[in-house]
């Protein structure tokens, strides 16, 4: 069986970026993800402005508090003054270019008078309240490396250079579906023996929140040849299949089964808990990655492993999540002889508390949770103890 590490590993080995790249403008980048470095052909900010409301002077102009200076102009954000007279004083408004002659602005509050002339109550130091041009980006910066995710930040920095569009890798189609002969989609009442196709919403919001375009093929019954056939028509449209459930070696498990048959498994079960049974494999040129059904583990596993590798396949650079260390307010008695992932929230004492149930059927611990604590093989936590933590802000978009 392989290691969680191993697993990671030889998933992102695998996972080819995208090639195909479309110019897409600025305003619909958000999640898509950079194909080509973004080089800024202009300097921001571009002039000396100013950082405040107040008087543009030449500091050796001032010389002491108390000091009183005729104001030769007034520049407002979006004009542009004249070089400051020796001697005098510029009104000045945030964002308006500091006049040549002036190498300080004095705020508003520090000085009195108004109209012709300003009292300036405070010594100005040179540079004082000046932003610099350039001091953000130079021309010829890269503002954006190529594999970046677009993010909010991302869209007002590409716009702030000038950018119209950006070149962005077309979406990665991800198809999905389900096994289980006991599903039923909400909306219909349970019988005897069925439950709600939960992970069908949960590796939704999973996929569509990384960016992905969702093909859901919706509930699929356990036999081989209804497997086969959602198989071979997710392989068909999409670039990667994941799945839920069927991939355990029960009577009514038929995923392998038919990955077997279509294409080649390559990878089987992680030494992990929740999660053990996962299935890798291709079908002609589609990746194939069949999560178990437990909602929890398939919520994880394709935290720990999913994401990672479409984000790859997306052509995004930085895929890894981080992880931080943390203290514990929670015992873990029962070293395990697997690596476990327990839901844990962040206490405002700064330290961890763990859902009461860490069963794997329990979703409620995932909802409750902030991120996943990484127990290792024969490890046990104590209160104060300093554990390996993975918040969601990590593993979730
Ligand atoms: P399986 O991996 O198919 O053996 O399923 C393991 C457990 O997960 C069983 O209790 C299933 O009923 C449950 N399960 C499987 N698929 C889903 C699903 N789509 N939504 C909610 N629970 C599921
Ligand atoms: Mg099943």
């Amino acid at each position: 069986m392989l290691s969680a590490d191993q697993l990671l590993d030889a998933l992102l080995e695998r996972a080819r970026p995208l090639a195909a790249a479309a110019t897409v403008p600025v305003a619909n980048t958000l999640g898509r993800v950079l194909a080509a470095p973004l080089i800024s052909t202009i300097t921001v900010p571009p002039a000396d402005n100013s950082a405040m409301d107040g008087y543009a002077v030449r500091a050796a102009d001032v010389p002491a508090p108390g000091a009183t200076l005729p104001v030769s102009q007034r520049i407002l954000a979006g004009a542009v003054g004249e070089s400051l007279r020796p001697g005098t004083a510029a009104r000045i408004f945030t964002g308006a270019p500091v006049p040549a002659g002036a190498d300080a602005v004095l705020m508003q509050e520090d000085c009195s008078g108004a109209g012709d002339e300003v009292v300036v109550n405070a010594m100005p130091r040179a540079g004082e309240n000046i932003r610099r041009a350039g001091e953000d980006i130079a021309a010829g910066a890269e503002v954006l490396a190529a594999g970046t995710r677009i993010g909010a930040a991302e869209m007002g920095l590409a716009a702030s250079v000038g950018a119209a569009g950006l070149p962005v890798f077309r979406r990665l189609k991800v198809a999905c579906f389900f096994t289980g002969d006991e599903l039923v989609t909400p909306g219909t009442p349970l019988r005897p023996g069925q439950i709600y196709n939960s992970n069908r919403y949960t590796l939704s919001g999973l996929v569509q929140g990384l960016g992905c375009e969702l093909i859901d093929l919706g509930i699929v019954p356990d036999t081989l040849e209804a497997t086969e056939a959602a198989l071979e028509g997710a392989a068909s449209v999409a670039d990667v299949v994941v799945t839920s459930g069927g991939v355990s070696v029960g009577e009514a498990d038929y995923v392998k089964a038919a990955v077997e048959k279509l294409g080649r498994v390559e990878m089987w079960k992680v030494a992990m808990k929740p999660g053990k049974p996962l299935v890798y494999g291709r079908v002609n040129d589609t990746d194939f990655i069949g999560l178990p059904g437990n909602p929890v583990s398939a919520f994880v596993t394709f935290c720990l492993f999913v994401r990672p590798f479409l984000l790859k396949r997306m052509g995004a650079s930085d895929v890894l999540y981080r992880a931080f260390t943390v203290p514990a307010g929670f015992t873990w008695a029962k070293p395990g002889t697997r690596r476990e992932f327990l839901r844990a929230r962040l206490q405002r004492d700064g330290r961890l508390a763990l859902f009461p149930n860490q069963s794997s059927g329990v979703l409620t611990s995932c909802a409750w949770a902030d991120g996943l604590v990484d127990v290792a093989i024969g490890q046990t936590v104590a209160p104060g103890d300093f554990v390996r933590f993975i918040p969601f802000s990590e593993l979730l978009a």
